[in-house]
């Protein structure tokens, strides 16, 4: 006899929209992934969105579904799974996802920010299953994060804490996307770190980051750097240390407020490796107060890419 449960995660991003059927012990089972349509706008978005799940629910094989699951971009107003203003999905200023979704499938539909979706995956299944209280980073395109306080997410009055790519590291420093000055995600989000490589390696000709582009140095991608530093070359570590560093500054702020020990770390460039996972873990002991030192870790997230499907089912399971 089984006792497993099954639910739909769905995790809408700005390129895809993939959906997953999930057991409660976190396995998935189906998965259909469509692009997401943001260009025709919020309509277009949602009839994807409902696509993938009738395409899970048509192989169902028999099980029976509790509920669907939803990560989105942007801040979620609980009551209705209304999506506020998320950055990649244009025309999305206030729609009601969850209503939307509910009316159609007529099952328990809950709705909640990606990155928080994606701590909930690790604190239910991955790298943060031990650990009651952590603060999870996702490091991308952008610095997002969430904050699982005794096993479950914390919101805030109205669900956007958690926003660790926002902590302030240089109160003059470089314009953030959010219009505030020195955000850390202005120093170490993607694109701010490719061209900050692409600024540095000007004085390194013999880099290996500019073999790997080809010689241009708008094709760098952080990919190249953290292959560079497998390869030994000391810019591409210098720099994938620097941003660990950064990052380390403003988790360490998180510790000392929450007192909290535990980081977990996602993320395309996490990845990245050891460097920047060492780079980080001595960024927080040193910015950290001394009841903390000794046990602060920092922990690479356990599930990757399946974070979102699973996270969102999490939300139902
Ligand atoms: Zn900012």
């Amino acid at each position: 006899m089984s006792s497993l449960r099954y639910v739909i995660g769905v995790d809408l991003g700005g390129t895809t929209v993939k959906s997953g059927l999930v057991s409660s012990d976190g396995k998935i089972h189906a998965q259909v992934k469509l692009p997401s349509l943001e260009n025709e706008g919020p309509k277009a978005v949602i009839e994807q969105i409902k696509r993938s799940i009738k395409g899970i629910l048509a192989d169902v094989d028999g099980k029976s579904v509790e509920g669907i699951g939803i990560g989105a971009p942007g801040v979620i107003e609980k009551e209705g799974g209304i999506v506020k203003n998320p950055p990649n999905l244009s025309g999305w200023n206030e729609i009601p996802l969850g209503d939307e979704i509910h009316r159609s499938f007529r099952m328990n539909v809950e709705v909640e920010n990606d990155a928080n979706a994606a701590a909930i995956a690790e604190a239910k299944f991955g790298a943060g299953k031990k650990y009651p209280n952590f603060i999870f980073v996702i490091w991308g395109t952008g610095v997002g994060g969430g904050i699982i306080s005794n096993g479950k997410i914390y919101r805030g009055p109205s669900g956007g804490a958690g926003e660790i790519g926002h902590i302030s590291i240089k109160y003059n420093g470089l314009m953030c996307n959010c219009g505030a000055k020195g955000c850390v995600e202005a120093y170490i989000g993607q694109k701010h770190l490719s061209s900050r490589a692409a600024k540095i390696l000007k004085e390194h000709p013999g880099s290996k980051i500019i073999q790997l582009v080809g010689g241009d140095l708008s094709k760098i991608e952080p990919l190249y750097i953290s292959q560079a530093a497998d390869a030994g070359d000391k810019v591409a570590r210098d720099i994938l240390v620097e941003a660990g560093t950064f990052l380390g500054v403003a988790i360490g702020a998180v510790m000392n407020t929450l007192d909290f020990r535990v980081s977990i770390i996602g993320g395309g460039i996490s990845a990245a490796g050891k460097y920047v996972f060492d780079a980080i873990t001595e960024s927080v002991k040193a910015h950290v107060l001394t009841p903390l030192r000794n046990d602060s870790i920092v922990v690479p997230a356990k599930l990757g890419n399946c974070a979102g499907i699973l996270g969102a089912a999490g939300l139902v399971l």
